[in-house]
């Protein structure tokens, strides 16, 4: 009666400061994470369905935290949102990104564009795009190219975000609408944006190779983009038939663990010097 409702209040509270006391505990981690270098990037390759060659690599995050081991970006970056620290994290990508394709072409390697995450946060900076297109700017001819950003549609609710992409694309920066697919798509602000590709998320991919209704709406939404005129990556390709029936479809790049797990930059530079 009472005494366990009492009891379920004050164990209701604890949890609650105890999340408290974690999500305190997570911030200075994150920051430190910084400061200390325990973040690092992976490099997944996108591929030419038609001759597998290599068309670029999409870059993604890896932290080692020092007492709790790997910690998955699906576990930190929605909490580097909350708190903003993510603005500082993707400063970071961007930078580390662009110092390893200049150390792989340094070391007589393949030059390969690499596509970058941006969060929703970076985008409604109204300084972001500037920063990044000074940032770019000031690099070799031969690097400022290589670098694509990754964007989700539910990134463009905001005015400053979309106004943040026009500059972007202004400034020949490519830019892959991440995930599509999942959620609500705004399809005219799609077509009004300049973008470089549609990354089709991997639940519209899974089970293409063998699933007719799947096939129909991967179908649909394939002919959607061609009407906008974008290329397609498809995501999550884990299977033959997967990757077969899409380069029947006519889909031109792919990416996903049947051609290449994510791959530490040691790993990275094994597979680029195989080419
Ligand atoms: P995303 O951008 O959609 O990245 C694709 C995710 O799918 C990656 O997970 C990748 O490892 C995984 N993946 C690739 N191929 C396959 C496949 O064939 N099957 C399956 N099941 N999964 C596959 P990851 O690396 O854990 O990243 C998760 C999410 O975290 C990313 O989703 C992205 O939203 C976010 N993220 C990662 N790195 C960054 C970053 O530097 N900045 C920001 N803002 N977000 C990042
Ligand atoms: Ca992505
Ligand atoms: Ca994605
Ligand atoms: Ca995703």
């Amino acid at each position: 009666g009472k005494e366990l409702g009492r009891g379920h209040i004050r164990r209701f509270e604890s949890h609650m400061a105890t999340q408290a006391v974690r999500q305190l505990e997570l911030e200075r981690d994150l920051r430190r994470a910084l400061l200390e270098g325990q973040f690092r990037l992976v490099y997944q390759p996108q591929i030419a369905l038609n001759t597998t060659e290599l068309i670029g690599f999409e870059a993604l995050i890896r932290w080692r935290h020092p007492e709790r081991g790997e910690i998955s970006p699906n576990d930190f970056i929605p909490f580097a949102e909350q708190t903003g620290i993510i603005c500082r994290i993707g400063e970071w990508a961007l930078d580390c990104a662009i110092w390893q394709i200049k150390t792989w072409h340094e070391a007589g390697l393949a030059l390969v564009p690499v596509s970058v995450n941006v969060s929703a946060l970076q985008l409604a900076q109204p300084l972001f795009a500037a920063t990044v297109i000074a940032r770019l700017d000031a690099l070799p001819a031969y690097l400022r190219n290589q670098i694509a950003l990754e964007l989700t549609e539910s990134t463009l609710m905001h005015e400053q975000a979309l106004s943040s992409v026009h500059q972007l694309t202004a400034a020949e920066i490519p830019i892959f609408m991440d995930d599509f697919g999942t959620g609500y798509s705004n399809l005219s602000t799609i077509s009004q944006l300049a973008l470089s590709k549609l990354k089709f998320d991997r639940s519209l991919i899974q089970n293409v190779g063998n699933d007719a209704s799947h096939q129909r709406v991967c179908r649909a939404l394939l002919d959607l983009a061609d009407a906008l005129e974008l290329e397609v990556i498809a995501e999550g390709v884990e299977t033959l038939e997967e990757a077969q029936w899409l380069a029947e479809q006519g889909v031109l790049y792919a990416q996903g663990y049947w051609f290449s797990h994510p791959l530490e930059s040691a790993a990275a530079i094994a597979y680029l010097k195989r080419l």
